[in-house]
């Protein structure tokens, strides 16, 4: 490993002298964001002989830690950004927080940018994305721009209380999104919001029979592909388990989901890979909830239950190499987040590994390098299901979503949840 440059300059971290992808023509792609996603994109990457340069806050950020080129910076200074981009052979995020004009500034000084912020606007700012999903008439729920509290209470009147108040950008993992029973609550919450700078929409509350992901990636040549449609379960707002199919989801609602993504990912000039965060209504419709234009949680099963995982997808795809085959290699792959338990447990990461391996031999584990804090996404696990199973088959599918959640919860509480001790 090399030390990391500063994006101020190079001064203290000279240019490694060592032989690098880059030397022998091979890619090298700039990810701003040193998180899990970088850091699983950077294993992607190792695999097809490219280098994935990082945009990293800090050193000891996930894909900082491994990544032989790592700049120093923020993702808001635009010369951070024209260091990382330099000699890169595309840019891309692992989060959506970039300023737009800043990437403006970059595909105007030439740097391919992708998604291109034409597209990743849609990302960014959840009011603009859903008045284009209104325009080309995908189904959403019903929404409002809030400049004062009127506006909500207007909104809870005429669509019914509780409501969805969202941060337009910035929120993530839930943090952003506040539901207010009733127009007193909505008052305080958008008051000490408008107060605080942030800029706000509100949503009809959507009476939910669960939570969808439709997962697809773009190149700029146009070629598309969808993984399968899958379940995702939301704990206090953030993702905890992805159930990959979607159980006992309709084939024909599954296309059209499918297809409607891919049809998004057309329309709005995507690149790389896109998650469609979707409601399932308690009547079976789907609705469009986000967009977000990067890997995703919701993928995470596709790095152990897919011919081609959704990180080395998105590296296809923003080099417009042909994509990957997105067949899944069983009936059903469950992924668990290993969430940061209340207080980090005594026995070490790396003992709690040996037990889990023990035990479970099948289970593959994921770590990001994280400190261990409350709920704080740490790692993941993968359960691929045995062969011969089904997704509508209700006992296969708690067996799998069992086994994936007792090994995420053992990881980050060193507690198995059903008792079992090992030394008995
Ligand atoms: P974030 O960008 O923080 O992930 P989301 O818009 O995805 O925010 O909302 C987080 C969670 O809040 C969703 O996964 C869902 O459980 C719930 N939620 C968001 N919008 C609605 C809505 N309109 N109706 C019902 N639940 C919602």
């Amino acid at each position: 490993m090399t030390a990391p440059r500063s994006a101020s300059g190079a001064a203290n971290s000279p240019r490694p002298s060592t032989p690098r992808a880059s030397d022998a023509g091979m890619p090298v792609v700039a990810m701003i964001g040193g998180g899990q996603l970088a850091r699983m994109t950077h294993q992607a990457a190792v695999a097809l002989g490219q280098t994935l340069r990082v945009l990293a806050a800090g050193a000891d950020e996930p894909a900082a830690q491994v990544s032989a080129d790592v700049v120093l910076g923020h993702h808001d200074d635009l010369d951070a950004l024209r260091t990382v981009a330099t000699g890169s052979n595309a840019l891309t995020f692992d989060h959506e927080h970039v300023p737009t004009e800043h990437l403006d500034a970059l595909v105007a000084e030439g740097v391919n940018v992708q998604p291109p912020p034409t597209a990743l606007i849609y990302a960014q700012d959840k009011l603009r994305m859903r008045r284009k999903l209104q325009e080309l008439g995908v189904a959403i729920p019903a929404f409002a721009e809030v400049t004062w509290v009127g506006d909500v209470t207007s909104f809870g009147e005429e669509h019914g209380w509780p409501v969805v108040v969202k941060a337009i950008r910035g929120g993530y993992d839930g943090r952003g999104v506040w539901m207010p029973a009733d127009a007193d609550e909505a008052e305080a919450i958008v008051t000490r919001q408008l107060d605080l700078g942030v800029r706000l929409m509100v949503e009809e509350k959507v009476a939910l029979r669960r939570e969808l992901s439709a997962m697809v990636a773009r190149s700029p040549f146009g070629q598309g592909a969808a993984w399968p449609i899958v379940e995702t379960v939301q704990r206090n707002g953030q993702c905890a388990v992805v159930l990959a199919p979607a159980p006992a989801l309709g084939e024909d609602t599954a296309i059209e989901a499918e297809r409607m993504a891919l049809g998004l990912a057309a329309e709005l000039g995507v690149v790389g890979a896109m998650a469609v965060e979707l409601f399932e209504t308690v009547d079976g419709a789907i609705v469009v909830n986000e967009l977000a234009m990067r890997p995703h949680n919701s993928g995470h099963w596709t790095m152990d239950g897919c011919r081609t995982s959704q990180f080395e997808q998105h590296l296809r795809a923003v080099l417009d190499y042909p994509l990957g085959d997105t067949s899944p290699l069983a009936p059903m792959t469950v992924m668990a987040n290993i969430l940061g338990a209340p207080e980090a447990p005594a026995m070490s990461m790396d003992e709690r590994l040996h037990h889990l391996f023990a035990r479970m031999p099948d289970v593959k584990v994921h770590l990001y390098g994280k400190g261990e804090r409350k709920d704080r996404k740490i790692g993941h696990v993968n359960v691929v299901g045995a062969a011969g199973g089904h997704h509508g088959d209700a006992t296969y599918v708690s067996g799998i979503t069992e086994r994936a959640q007792r090994a995420a919860h053992f990881m980050s509480h060193a507690e198995w949840t059903d008792g079992w001790d090992p030394h008995a």
